[in-house]
């Protein structure tokens, strides 16, 4: 993951160089965390790149933006186009697209209500993860930082300040020789990843947590789910216990970032056979198809680039 390709990054309107596309260091959002974000992958498809569930990413985008009182300045239309041109100027096909839309400079009075400011920037992805991880399994911690309960903090919106209850656990379980963090909730019920959702599979059975368990929601999340019950496996949900966990067949966790990737222990106690294992491989490999534009029937969850492109040209 870098930027070292980014040319250009979409702000406030206009495609801009990437040297120039700076934040003042006045800006209400930098001080007091009020920023809200989507994590949005393109892929490769053989119809040229398409996006996996733009309308879905800028949906959770406008939510999380209301809770924070954030009036975002363009529609849909606006950031999909603006989206489009940006991945295309910098000639991406398989990249991460970030939105971020933030109070920008004006007071830092905290009931100030600053203009509002809005940036994408796309970069080159090509595997969060290294394909032996990927494979084997992550060895992950449970957090000794409870995720904040959706009273404290709408954990259903994606803001910039409540990442860092995640970067807390993250860094805790870096240092002590995990690869993740799993949080639990106030309750000391399962929550989810750092910046991952939670998946046990039981039999033929999978079972999540929903936002009463403080969660974020997460589209590969609600993906999955439908891709699941798609391949005919049930799908219950509802609050998840640690003994849950640690007596699962399978675990995994899902995001955009990583997409789908097994949990092979948790605090040194391995998940069934400590890998991969095959209802994980069957779903992943469902999933990868469908963002790669190989299965028709999900070619609904991508916007191809191009269309919009060409689209937006004519209009
Ligand atoms: N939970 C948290 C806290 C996250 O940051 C993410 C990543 N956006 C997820 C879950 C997974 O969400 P998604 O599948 O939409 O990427």
């Amino acid at each position: 993951m870098s930027f070292e390709k980014t040319q250009w990054v979409w702000h406030n309107g206009e495609q801009t160089a990437w040297e120039e596309a700076r934040i003042h260091a006045s800006a209400y959002g930098i001080h007091y965390g009020t920023g809200v974000f989507e994590g949005i992958r393109a892929y490769g498809t053989p119809e040229g790149p398409a996006i996996f569930r733009l309308p879905e990413h800028l949906a959770r985008l406008r939510q999380s933006a209301e809770v924070y009182y954030l009036q975002i300045p363009w529609t849909d239309e606006q950031l999909t186009e603006a989206i489009a041109e940006n991945i295309l100027a910098n000639g991406f096909t398989d990249c991460y697209i970030r939105p971020l839309v933030y109070f920008d400079s004006e007071h830092l009075g905290i009931r100030a209500l600053c203009p509002v400011s809005t940036t994408i920037i796309a970069w080159e992805w090509a595997h969060a993860l290294d394909a032996r991880k990927k494979e084997e399994g992550l060895r992950v911690t449970i957090s000794p930082w409870r995720k904040f309960h959706s009273t404290m903090l709408p954990t259903t919106a994606k803001s910039t300040g409540q990442y860092l209850n995640s970067i807390l656990a993250v860094r805790d379980a870096e240092a002590r020789g995990f690869d993740e963090a799993i949080l639990l909730d106030m309750h000391g019920n399962l929550a989810e990843g750092a910046v991952e959702n939670l998946f046990l599979v039981r039999g033929n059975k999978l079972l999540t947590n929903d936002e009463h368990s403080s969660i974020l929601l997460g589209i590969t999340r609600a993906s999955v789910i439908e891709i699941a019950r798609h391949l005919g496996y049930a799908v219950e949900i509802g609050t998840l216990t640690l003994d849950d966990l640690l007596g699962a067949d399978e675990v995994f966790l899902t995001g955009t970032a990583i997409e789908i990737v097994p949990v092979a222990e948790v605090d040194g106690r391995k998940i069934g056979r400590g890998q991969a294992g095959p209802v994980t491989k069957r779903i992943r490999q469902a999933y990868s198809e469908i963002v790669t534009g190989r299965n028709p029937s999900f070619k609904h969850w991508l916007t191809p680039l191009r269309r919009t492109a060409t689209v937006m040209a004519a209009a």
